[in-house]
């Protein structure tokens, strides 16, 4: 397991790399597989952790019919408010800065109604 600093708590150690985003369904692969959250076990899968929070709003996964992208920009969204609620900054993963600017490109051109 990686070791680092995580977002929500702040602490330093063992931290899993949680995928912003998620998946479509279980066993998928992930909407934005580059797109992650540097979290310590408890703050990601812990009682009152991150998923906890995604199930409890209804988030860990796209309901029947939904629009992916614009499920993925509520998780990120989701993800801000707990970072905010923990006073805490919204730190991606370092190499998350392009897959989160795809994500909102995406959503961009989704607006416009453009081809
Ligand atoms: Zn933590
Ligand atoms: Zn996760």
């Amino acid at each position: 397991m990686t070791r680092g600093l995580c977002t929500m708590c702040g602490r330093l150690g063992p931290i899993h790399a949680h995928h912003a985003t998620g998946r479509p369904r279980p066993g998928a692969g992930y909407l934005d597989g580059a797109l992650t959250i540097p979290l310590c076990p408890g703050c990601h899968v812990g009682a009152g952790g991150t998923h906890a929070v995604l199930r409890t709003v209804r988030l860990e996964w796209p309901a029947p019919g939904a629009d992916f992208t614009a499920h993925r920009l509520r998780r990120v969204a989701l993800h801000a408010v707990v970072a905010a609620d923990a006073g805490r900054p919204l730190a991606f993963a370092p190499p998350s800065a392009r897959a989160l600017a795809a994500l909102l490109r995406e959503a961009a051109t989704v607006i416009e109604g453009a081809p």
